[in-house]
Order: C-alpha cells, then sequence, then structure tokens
C-alpha cells in the first residue's frame, strides 16, 4: 500500500492499515507554517476515541472552542454555546502540530514515512510507481490523500464535481482578545471568521470571489479595510499586532464522481471537500481514514463491494452537506445585489 500525501487523512490512514497488517509506505511532506482550518466540533471526540487517538488533542496543545458568534442572515450576533452541545466543546487548533502529532502516531507504530513530494505517478500492468525526488516507489494499491490538490486525479483525469468557486484570503495576528470564540460575520463581499490559536496567535480569514480574491492578494490594504469595516469582527482583531503577509487559497467544495477503483482509493478532501462554512473537512479527513482503511482491508481480502460501499456512503454525506451548506447561503438574504450572493442564492434555487 502506498499513500500520497502526509496530513491528517494521510497519517490516519497509513496507520490503521499498517495496524491490520498491510505493509503501509506514506509519502508527503508534513504541513508547515500558517494555514485555516482550526475548528474541530466536538462530535470528532468519539472518532478521535475509536481509533485511539484522543491524546493527540493535548500532545498538540489545542485549546477548548466554547462556542461560536455568528451575524449571518442578520445584523445581530447570535451566540452558539458548545455546551449545550451533546458532544461537547469543540476546539481550536494548530494545525500543524496537530498533523505533526498524527504523523508521529503512525511513525511510532511502525508506518514507513518518506518524506518527499510525489511528482510522477504511473500505472503499470499491475500496480503502480510512484516517482519522488526520493527516488520511485511500487506499489499494488494507491490512496490518495493529498488534499484538494488530488494527485491521483490529476494523474489519471478523474472526473470532479466542482462547486462555486469560493477563495479564502487569511493572515494571522498576536491574539489579544479575552473571548476565545470563533466569530463569524457575513458581509457584502463574502463572509469573514476570526478564530483564535493556540500560542496567543488568531487568524482572520474573508471567504469571497476569485477576483475579489486577487485584489485583495495584489492589494492586501483593502483586506485590512474591510476587516475594519466589519460590525463586529474588527472589535476581536483590533488590538492583533503584527499581521503575517496575507495568503489565499482555494476552498470550494467538491468531490470526485467516485472514491475509488480496482486499485486506488480517495480519502479526505482529495475524495469530498467541503465549504469550510460547515467546519466539517477535518472531520471528514478523520472519518474518511478510518472508513477508507477498513474498504481497502476489505478488498485485500477479496471483498470488492467494500470500497463501493464506501464510495457510496461519500456520495450520501456529499448530499447531506449539500442540503445544509445550499440552506444557509440561502438563509442570507441581505445584499440581494451583491455578486458573492447573488451567485449562491441562485445556485442554491438552482438545485
Ligand atoms: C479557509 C479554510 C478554512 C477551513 N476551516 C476549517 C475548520 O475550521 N474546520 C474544519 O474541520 N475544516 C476546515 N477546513 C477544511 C480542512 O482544512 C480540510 O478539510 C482538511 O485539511 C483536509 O485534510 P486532508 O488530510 O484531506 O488534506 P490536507 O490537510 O490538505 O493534507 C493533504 C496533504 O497532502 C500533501 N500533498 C499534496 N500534494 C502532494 C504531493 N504531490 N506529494 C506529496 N504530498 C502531497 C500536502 O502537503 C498535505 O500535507 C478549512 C479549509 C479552508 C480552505
Amino acid at each position: 500500500m502506498l499513500v500520497i500525501g502526509a496530513g491528517t487523512a494521510g497519517a490516519v490512514i497509513a496507520r490503521q492499515l499498517h495496524r491490520a497488517g498491510l505493509a503501509t509506505l506514506l509519502v508527503g511532506r508534513p504541513g508547515a507554517g500558517l494555514r485555516p482550518g482550526e475548528s474541530l466540533p466536538g462530535a470528532a471526540r468519539p472518532l478521535l476515541r475509536d481509533l485511539g487517538l484522543l491524546s493527540v488533542l493535548d500532545h498538540s496543545a489545542a485549546l477548548p472552542n466554547l462556542g461560536n458568534l455568528v451575524s449571518w442572515d442578520s445584523d445581530t450576533l447570535q451566540p452558539t454555546d458548545f455546551i449545550q452541545d451533546p458532544h461537547g466543546l469543540g476546539w481550536h487548533l494548530d494545525r500543524p502540530r496537530f498533523d505533526a502529532c498524527l504523523l508521529e502516531a503512525a511513525r511510532s507504530d511502525g508506518v514507513l514515512h518518506i518524506e518527499a513530494q510525489v511528482n510522477r505517478v504511473q500505472r503499470l500492468s499491475e500496480g503502480w510507481r510512484v516517482g519522488t525526488q526520493a527516488g520511485d516507489f511500487s506499489a499494488g494499491f494507491v490512496v490518495d490523500a493529498s488534499g484538494r490538490h488530488g494527485v491521483l486525479r490529476r494523474r489519471l483525469g478523474l472526473a470532479r464535481i466542482c462547486d462555486t468557486p469560493l477563495v479564502a484570503v487569511y493572515a494571522s495576528a498576536r491574539d489579544a482578545h479575552e473571548d476565545h470564540r470563533t466569530v463569524l460575520e457575513a458581509t457584502p463581499e463574502g463572509w469573514w471568521y476570526s478564530a483564535c490559536l493556540p500560542g496567543g496567535r488568531r487568524i482572520a480569514v474573508l471567504h469571497t470571489d476569485a477576483g475579489n480574491a486577487s485584489r485583495l492578494i495584489h492589494t492586501p490594504s483593502l483586506w485590512h479595510q474591510g476587516l475594519a469595516g466589519t460590525r463586529y469582527l474588527q472589535h476581536w482583531c483590533r488590538a492583533s499586532e503584527g499581521w503575517s503577509p496575507l495568503s489565499a487559497t482555494g476552498a470550494g467544495g467538491g468531490a470526485l464522481c467516485t472514491a475509488q477503483g480496482p486499485d486506488w482509493l480517495a480519502v479526505g478532501d482529495a475524495a469530498l471537500a467541503f465549504d469550510p462554512l460547515s467546519s466539517q473537512g477535518i472531520f471528514n479527513a478523520l472519518y474518511t481514514a478510518l472508513r477508507g482503511a477498513q474498504a481497502v482491508v476489505a478488498h485485500h481480502r477479496g471483498d470488492q463491494l467494500g470500497a463501493q460501499a464506501y464510495s457510496g456512503q461519500l456520495h450520501q454525506v456529499r448530499e447531506h452537506y449539500l442540503r445544509r451548506v445550499r440552506y444557509y447561503y440561502q438563509a442570507q438574504t441581505r445584499w440581494p445585489q451583491a455578486h458573492f450572493w447573488r451567485l449562491r442564492r441562485n445556485e442554491a434555487l438552482r438545485a
């Protein structure tokens, strides 16, 4: 087995496959530096427990997430208190550290890890050859855990459904606010959130159209003006100091038409990616790693239906997700002429 990508999904599925007795090679560089994707809902607790990975939260110094404050379909700021959530509090993660702990858990269980970028994937008459700067590796079965980049999809030309494009433009700063809840606010040009990060920092992210994102990256002062112009979020960011340079990343939802083939399977964002509004991405990376590993093990024992059932399960998850995300975009009816919202409302109405 060869797993491409040493992020959340990759580290977890490699560990699960190794534990099931399958020789597994994990190839990829762990992420470093600031990246958005730091809120893990309390619903992940049983999943981490089943995986035997609950201790990773302590080891990565995750902070409790007490709740959200949201201004979405009205001018008021509505609190959601996670104490009332049956799953309990969520967490704010130091994401590179969280992923590094998952990788360490895989390595210390015995997974062989090659820290290298995959730059070639070739299908042979039987199995695969995967090329990296550290050399070429052969495998009978490949798992794509390379995130939205989707290494296998690009190499094989696999069909992927892409939802309305969405770009996240973000920066971090030293955090000076005492309220550590996540704040989310809709504005005419898109929606913002700000969350605290372990280590005394705070991230602020604007989700907007590609055209607007490119304008902000070229003229960062416009992003800072947008932040200062928010009704609520600015109060969590006002005293923040030393903003990092702006970065941008694709954040739109999407899914492979099928998440598996006779000798491959995709997990995490490589299989099914969500709009960050859902806060579901890390949970999905863990869940698909767990279920994906079960499907690969079944396949190895000659049960071909397990992987198809896995793909069908992801299809159902996506249908459920689409209903929810469309509901939220439709509910936001302020600024009917704003391009960002018109596009999303029309899409929800067409569905
Ligand atoms: C703006 C934004 C905010 C978000 N906020 C949240 C949130 O609050 N909560 C939440 O749950 N989710 C959030 N998400 C989603 C979440 O970050 C992802 O769903 C999650 O990271 C998916 O994990 P993954 O392991 O599938 O992919 P990734 O975390 O992307 O990991 C993929 C790995 O593959 C590696 N890789 C890529 N190409 C190659 C290659 N050629 N060779 C080797 N390795 C390669 C990468 O370096 C990386 O280490 C957010 C996403 C965005 C964009």
